[in-house]
């Protein structure tokens, strides 16, 4: 990857969002990394980049706010000069069978996982067509090819990121900007955390690779992406899940 490149990644303090973070992080780009709350956990995440002579920052957001999306982009833009990546990674599940699920169930993850995804581009795709240049990459998962019980509102939300990745790509792919969407399987972060260890044990038995994933795992599927030699790959929907769906 060549030097000076700029990353905005939603989320990116925590679980999937930091390990895409640092790996972006050592590779040179320097990483504008979005969070919601708990800002001692992200000035430590600075800390500790710095110490490895990387180049974060930190950046309060709420996805789900227009607002806080476009001062996001143009935070970064003005300080940097320039976003060349944008890695929409935040998201929220809020778990009940259609029967028990509430409006505000649905619509609380719809604002977060696809609106939130749909704002942050809006903040960046001018400056992006502008330059000719850009990556998009849409965190999704395999709850969105599969579907799951107890899960209908965060399914629709990720099976909706395949929707606006293959319309966007199309929209920009003579642009000089790809737009792609990762599809992450089952990864130990603290998105599993309310998981019971049985029904994880259980997921665990129809895993083909016979783990649950590392965020590392991930970030290096988006890495891969965001690369020069990526410029061919657009529209896509890359599986991250130790071959659960194929
Ligand atoms: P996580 O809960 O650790 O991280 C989610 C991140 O999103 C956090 O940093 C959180 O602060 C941020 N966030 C939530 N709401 C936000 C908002 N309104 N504004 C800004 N930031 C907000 O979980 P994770 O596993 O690291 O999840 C990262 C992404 O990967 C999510 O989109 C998730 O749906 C997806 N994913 C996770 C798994 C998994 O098994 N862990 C599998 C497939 C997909």
């Amino acid at each position: 990857m060549s030097e000076a490149k700029v990353a905005l990644v939603t989320g990116g303090t925590r679980g999937i969002g930091r390990a895409i973070t640092l790996d972006l992080a050592e590779s040179g780009v320097h990483v504008a990394a979005g969070y919601l709350s708990n800002g001692d956990a992200a000035q430590k995440l600075v800390d500790e980049a710095r110490s490895n002579g990387w180049s974060v920052s930190v950046h309060q957001m709420d996805v789900s706010s227009p607002e806080d999306c476009v001062r996001f982009a143009n935070e970064v833009i003005e300080a940097q000069g320039q976003v060349d990546y944008l890695i929409n990674n935040a998201g929220i599940n809020v778990d009940r069978t259609v029967r028990r699920m509430t409006i505000d169930d649905w619509h609380s993850v719809m604002r977060v996982n696809v609106s939130g995804c749909f704002y942050m581009i809006k903040a960046v795709i001018e400056h992006m067509v502008e330059r000719k240049s850009g990556r998009i990459v849409n965190i999704s998962s395999i709850i969105g090819q599969t579907g799951n019980v107890g899960q209908a509102n965060y399914a629709t939300s990720k099976s909706g990121l395949f929707g606006l990745t293959m319309s966007l790509a199309q929209e920009l792919a003579g642009k000089g900007i790809t737009v792609n969407a990762v599809a992450p399987g089952f990864i130990s972060t603290d998105m599993l955390a309310s998981v019971p260890q049985n029904v994880l044990d259980g997921i665990v038995a129809r895993i083909p690779v016979g783990r649950l994933g590392h965020p590392d795992e991930v970030a290096y599927a988006v890495t891969n992406l965001l690369s020069d030699r990526a410029a061919y790959i657009t529209g896509a929907v890359i599986p991250v899940n130790g071959g659960l769906d194929m």
